[in-house]
């Protein structure tokens, strides 16, 4: 998947954050990064530069395909939890009964590229 994108177009992604995963922050490298698509091209997300941003190999495996938001939940999960994940449901089920904040679990994490954005007044 990754051989579809030229090699400028990986540059100017991998460059969008300074060479940091857009998500968790990590340094990534420019041979192994991976270009992450934060609409997913399954919900009809496109190769545009809004749409791509620079990820880690954990995060783009943890993000799939899931949202945005659905993604933030999972993320504040694994951090809290050194690295378990759960499906939707199991996920639902400790929302309802209190169980992330017990968890310890961010539910308002927020990523990198969110914490840039503040930091750059980014239009
Ligand atoms: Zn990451």
């Amino acid at each position: 998947m990754s051989g579809v994108y030229s090699k400028t177009k990986r540059a100017k992604v991998f460059s969008m954050f300074g060479g940091n995963c857009a998500y968790c922050g990590d340094q990534i490298l420019l041979e192994t990064f991976y270009v992450e698509h934060v609409v997913p091209k399954s919900s009809g997300g496109t190769n545009e530069y809004m749409n791509l941003k620079p990820s880690c190999e954990a995060c783009n495996r943890t993000k799939r395909t899931w949202t945005i938001e659905e993604f933030r939940i999972r993320l504040a999960i694994k951090q809290s939890t050194n690295g378990i994940s759960f499906n939707s449901a199991q996920i639902e089920l400790l929302r309802a009964t209190g169980c992330l904040d017990l968890l310890g679990v961010n539910q308002n994490l927020q990523f990198y590229f969110e914490t840039m954005k503040n930091g750059e007044g980014h239009a």
